[in-house]
């Protein structure tokens, strides 16, 4: 396995395009991170076009990689052996076929004793991630950055739909429900489900400091293994155009990252970044705040993973 350093950095618009220059490998008995793409979008209920995520994040992380990390102080591909696995193929004919593809390699990643960080994506992608890691590790807790907060009706009817992903991980036993906690939320539909999810909406989030928000998400996950998801449409549309279900009045970058910062020493399990659609996103912004917020995930497993 070859490893890049950064005193082999190339100029950003040149060379291969991995997540942060990371190698290409499979063997990830070797790693402690792996990142993975899944470029799947037939599950949104909007604009389609995440299934280009991925690749968008990728092409954006080149230019993030330079070295420490701002305000972490450290390079954290000093500390972690970081891989990128490319994306999950399945037969683009059938669809339902990405949800086993996709928990048959996040299950050989757990098993190899890595972590995965999946770029999507629509949010369903996090649904199979979530049944591999729940049969590793049990049930979990979760952190969820989003505008919505996906758990609408018509779980475990076997349909394909990014707006129950987290009422099918609930009604699966994938999730400790109390241990959940939502943030940013800024949506409601009748008939939502997790009524004992804590859920931090956008206005108490704007109300609040980065810092208190993550010592209320802290005090809800405690010691439990926890998997991080984040659906890039939590950030306001100013900050994340390029999605498929733009939400106005949510968070800016800055508190996102300022909230993750406070998140450090949590038992993580896995982390993944969702719903980055680069062509409603014509300056690269989108992408850029996904590839520099899946940084602080590589900087937070440097603090605590399972
Ligand atoms: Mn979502
Ligand atoms: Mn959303």
């Amino acid at each position: 396995m070859e490893e890049m350093t950064n005193m082999e950095q190339r100029a950003s618009y040149s060379g291969h395009t991995t997540f942060m220059r990371r190698p290409v490998s499979d063997a990830f008995t070797e790693a402690d991170v792996v990142v993975t793409g899944v470029p799947f979008d037939v599950a949104t209920t909007n604009r389609p076009g995440a299934r280009f995520g991925p690749r968008s994040i990728r092409e954006q992380s080149l230019q993030l990689d330079w070295g420490p990390i701002w305000p972490w102080g450290f390079d954290p591909f000093d500390r972690l052996r970081v891989v990128d696995s490319g994306d999950v193929d399945w037969d683009w004919g059938r669809p339902q076929d990405m949800a086993p593809a996709v928990s048959g390699h996040v299950g050989r990643v757990l098993e190899a004793g890595a972590l995965p960080l999946v770029l999507g994506g629509d949010h369903y992608v996090t649904l199979p991630v979530l049944r591999a890691v729940a049969e590793r590790h049990g049930p979990v807790a979760l952190v969820h950055f989003d505008a919505h907060r996906d758990v609408e009706t018509g779980a475990g009817e076997g349909r394909i739909d990014h707006g129950i992903v987290f009422s099918e991980a609930l009604a699966e036993g994938l999730l400790i429900e109390e241990a959940c906690v939502q943030v940013g939320i800024r949506t409601v539909f009748e008939g939502e489900t997790g009524a004992a999810m804590t859920v931090l909406d956008a206005a108490q989030v704007h109300a609040m400091r980065s810092d208190a928000v993550a010592a209320r998400i802290r005090k809800v996950v405690g010691d439990r293994p926890v998997h991080l998801t984040f659906d890039i449409d939590c950030l306001d549309p100013a900050f994340a155009p390029g999605t498929g279900t733009p939400v106005p009045g949510g968070l800016s970058t800055h508190q996102a990252r300022a909230i993750l910062w406070g998140l450090k020493g949590l038992r993580f399990t896995s982390f993944d970044i969702m719903e980055v659609a680069p062509a409603y996103d014509p300056a690269g912004i989108t992408a850029l705040a996904a590839a520099t917020l899946a940084v602080d995930f590589c900087c937070l497993a440097t603090g605590g993973r399972v």
